[in-house]
């Protein structure tokens, strides 16, 4: 894939250096290390900084990068908000699922789920679920909650202090939110939960972050707060992130409190579409879910009660711009199977989607594309309602893939169709 020149494409827009004695004096400084890699952008443009530096790394590894080069989107913004030390992209298969029909508050209509994964099997299973969910009349999806939070940790001189901080937090909720309040125009202090654990105290602040999905803004906001706390209190700021907030590790507090958006799915589905969608009964797949999701995890001490929700957390995740490492969050699904008498009613309850439309990265092109594709690219109006959106969504598809996979096991489907479909 070597150009005319025997350079390597390095992405849209690609300005080959006019000054080729100044890339030649770059890679010289690299060599010496009077420039560091990761400065290059300060030198060039960034097309040009990834591609010497990719190849720098090319030089010093011996390994050739000829597809990580190859990419359409806009690295000017990209080396700037999303990452540092670039040297091109990786390029993850992306599938559609759907039609799937969501009976939402916010999102209303049929929608192609973009999923992006490299597990073979994965998309079609999706796709099979909201065959039977559209089908069935579409899926009934609610948000119970949306705050994401942040939680300094504060160390007390004794419990005495510990307690004595937390009623002083108490008593200065106003003051403490007009200081989080003035550091963003979108995000609102929603309210403070205090826990002690000896002389540490962490205070978990709840935002409303609107159409972000948040971390940054609510970090910068209980910043502010925090320094306030530690003047008020005495008590000194440990960190700012006290692991209570819980971000990106499976917590009991995100599946109870709730954390980002938490959302509700669930369908109705006929004996007569169990057993020509699913392949198998009511009875068969209120079984597999009792002992699979809900026996079998609480024998292993899971925080997920369900089959696979974190599959379509992260496919989802990855093509619309969100941050991949939330799947954690995504995955203490808790699904149920109830029998009805006419068939069953199945239902998906995600306590933690950290999701959003604006900031993070859903800028980056190709992310945005599929935000498109499911109308929610950008600021809501009003502010918040295409975040919401995009949760009742994911939630609809994490209950299609909930429902194709606990269908496959019913009817002992799982291993033929991986062998069909997952393998070369
Ligand atoms: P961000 O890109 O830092 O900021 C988004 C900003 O967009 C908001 O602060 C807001 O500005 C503005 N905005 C414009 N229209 C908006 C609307 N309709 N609703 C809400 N905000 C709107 O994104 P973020 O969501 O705060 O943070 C996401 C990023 O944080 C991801 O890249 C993620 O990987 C990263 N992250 C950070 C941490 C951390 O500890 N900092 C932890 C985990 C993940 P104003 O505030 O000025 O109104």
């Amino acid at each position: 894939m070597a150009d005319d020149d025997g350079r390597h494409p390095s992405g849209k827009g690609r300005d080959v250096l006019q000054n080729t004695d100044t890339e030649t004096a770059i890679r010289t400084r690299l060599k010496e290390g009077s420039v560091k890699l990761y400065e290059l952008e300060e030198e060039v443009p960034a097309v040009d900084a990834i591609r010497i530096r990719r190849e720098f790394i090319e030089y010093e590894t011996g390994i050739k990068l000829d597809n990580i080069g190859i990419f359409s989107i806009d690295v000017e913004r990209v080396v700037k908000r999303n990452c540092e030390n670039m040297i091109g992209t990786v390029q993850v298969p992306l599938g559609v699922a759907g039609p799937l029909q969501v009976n939402g508050e916010y999102a209303h209509g049929s929608y192609y789920l973009p999923l992006a994964t490299t597990e073979g099997a994965l998309v079609a299973s999706v796709n099979r679920g909201c065959s039977a969910i559209t089908r069935a009349g579409g899926a009934e999806v609610r948000i119970l909650h949306d705050g994401m939070t942040r939680a300094p940790v504060f160390a007390a001189r004794s419990v005495a202090h510990a307690k004595q901080a937390v009623d002083w937090v108490a008593g200065h909720e106003a003051e403490l939110r007009a200081a989080a309040e003035s550091t963003t125009s979108h995000g609102k202090l929603i309210g403070i939960a205090p826990f002690i654990a000896g002389t540490s105290v962490f205070f978990r602040m709840n935002f409303d972050t609107k159409d972000a999905m948040g971390m940054n803004m609510v970090t910068i906001a209980s910043a502010k707060a925090a320094d306030l706390i530690a003047q008020g209190t005495g008590a000194r700021l440990v960190a700012l992130s006290g692991n209570m907030c819980t971000d990106k590790k499976p917590a009991a507090i995100n599946g109870i409190l709730g954390r980002g958006r938490s959302a509700v799915a669930g369908v109705a589905l006929s004996h007569d579409l169990i057993s020509s969608i699913l392949k198998t009964d009511a009875a068969t797949l209120f079984d597999v879910n009792y002992r699979k999701n809900l026996v079998g995890s609480a024998r292993a001490g899971s925080m997920g009660f369900n089959a696979h929700a974190a599959n379509v957390v992260a496919a989802m995740f990855i093509a619309c711009g969100q941050d991949a490492a939330h799947a954690i969050d995504g995955s203490t699904c808790l699904t149920t199977v109830d029998p009805v008498p006419t068939g069953v009613y199945v239902s998906v309850t995600l306590p933690s989607l950290p999701v959003g439309t604006v900031g993070g990265g859903t800028a980056v092109e190709t992310q945005q594309e599929c935000l498109k594709l499911l109308g929610v690219a950008g600021g809501g109006t009003p502010p918040g309602t295409n975040a919401k959106k995009l949760a009742e969504i994911i939630a609809s598809g994490v209950l299609a893939g909930e429902l194709s996979l606990l269908g496959a096991l019913a009817a002992q489907d799982l291993a033929r169709a991986h062998q069909q479909l997952g393998r070369g």
